[in-house]
């Protein structure tokens, strides 16, 4: 079997808004192959910028379009592959887009792999230890604590035991923050598990004493408070922190998680399959299970990844929650015609070849903004 054709859509909802939120648009990368089969990725980052890296042609060895590398390979050797696509675009690459751009066409490539050997991927990667996991619906905060609320009521009154909060507007003042957080307590009930996402709003020590404050209402953990390359801020909060302490949605590839692993900087590591594909993410999930820490998926776009986090964090020992984006986008919820969404709080790993999603081609179609081949 050999790829003959690299594929790059966009697709875009015809309004976009300013938020924190990726759903509104999306990158597929497609390869095809001389059997027929194709595999679907997808990358989380600007699109246009991913085609770019994809569609770029030869410059010289070490600064090529990844579709020049791939056409002619078995797409069936992915970890091969993988370091032959990072090396040869080391000189505009070896972190963000690039290894986003990667990760796309990683997650296509375990898609074919499945396809391919008709299997679901989680058993490539050496078996699911669930059938399913328990989800929380990840949204963004309200205007204030009143509005934030009303937000939580409403993913509880949907079924999910879990919610998340992020961004916007946290980080303007402290009583401003503590009324987001306890509105969102209000919101969703003494019972429910609140997760609080910060957005990279703080400084280590401001962010100690959100911490301290935001425990009284019982956060299960404070996302994202530093600016993702402060590593000795993590290191200090987490020391200090009475909440656990989760990041890592920023981060692409291995290189990017190593120092965050190697200096036990954060109680959860949350892995995004769209930025770091399943041979990245897999290094990382056996990293992060050496050092007894915790893996979670970090997912907010369209059920390509959804799938794709399904597969691999199943594989993971201590997959005790999962990312759920519930953002009324229709790139969210009608990309596939399987719906990947919770069910009264828990959400199924896919059991079908591949990642076990099929491609709504009249969506593609009506969503489409741009495309190469
Ligand atoms: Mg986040």
């Amino acid at each position: 079997m050999k790829i003959t054709q690299v594929v790059c859509q966009i697709l875009r909802i015809p309004q976009i808004i300013a938020k924190t939120a990726s759903s509104q648009d999306a990158v597929l990368v497609r390869v095809r192959t001389d059997s027929g089969l194709e595999g679907v990725g997808e990358a989380d980052s600007s699109p246009e910028v991913v085609k770019a890296i994809i569609d770029a042609p030869f410059s010289h060895n070490i600064a090529c379009g990844l579709r020049q590398i791939l056409v002619g390979q078995n797409p069936l050797e992915s970890e091969r592959l993988w370091q032959e696509m990072w090396r040869r675009t080391m000189y505009f690459g070896r972190s963000s887009v690039a290894i986003t751009a990667m990760a796309a066409v990683d997650m296509a490539l375990w898609d074919l792999k499945g396809k391919h050997f008709r299997e679901p991927i989680h058993r490539l990667l050496g078996g699911k230890r669930f059938d399913r996991i328990p989800a929380y619906a990840s949204i963004l905060f309200g205007r204030d604590g009143r509005e934030t609320a009303e937000i939580g009521r409403r993913w509880i009154g949907a079924g999910y035991r879990a919610v998340k909060f992020g961004w916007e507007p946290m980080g303007q003042s402290e009583a401003n923050d503590i009324d987001l957080v306890r509105g969102a307590r209000q919101g969703v009930g003494d019972d429910a598990t609140l997760l609080i996402d910060a957005g990279c709003v703080w400084d280590a020590r401001t962010a100690l004493a959100r911490a301290r404050a935001f425990a009284d209402f019982r956060i299960g953990w404070l996302e994202e408070p530093l600016l993702p390359d402060d590593v000795e801020g993590y290191v200090w909060l987490r020391d200090r922190s009475p909440v656990p302490i989760a990041a890592g949605e920023e981060e692409c590839g291995r290189a990017a998680f190593r120092p965050l692993i190697d200096r036990r900087a954060l109680d959860v590591y949350q892995v995004d399959l769209s930025r770091n594909g399943f041979t990245d993410a897999c290094y990382v999930r056996s990293r992060v299970e050496e050092i007894g820490a915790r893996l979670c998926n970090h997912c907010y776009t369209s059920p390509l990844t959804v799938a794709a986090s399904l597969h691999w964090l199943s594989t993971c020992r201590d997959a005790f929650l999962f990312e759920d984006c519930v953002e009324d986008s229709p790139l969210r919820h009608e990309l596939t015609h399987e719906k990947v969404q919770a069910v009264d709080g828990w959400i199924a790993v896919p059991d079908g070849p591949g990642l076990g999603v099929t491609l709504d081609e009249d969506f593609v179609a009506r969503h489409l903004v741009s495309q190469s081949s």
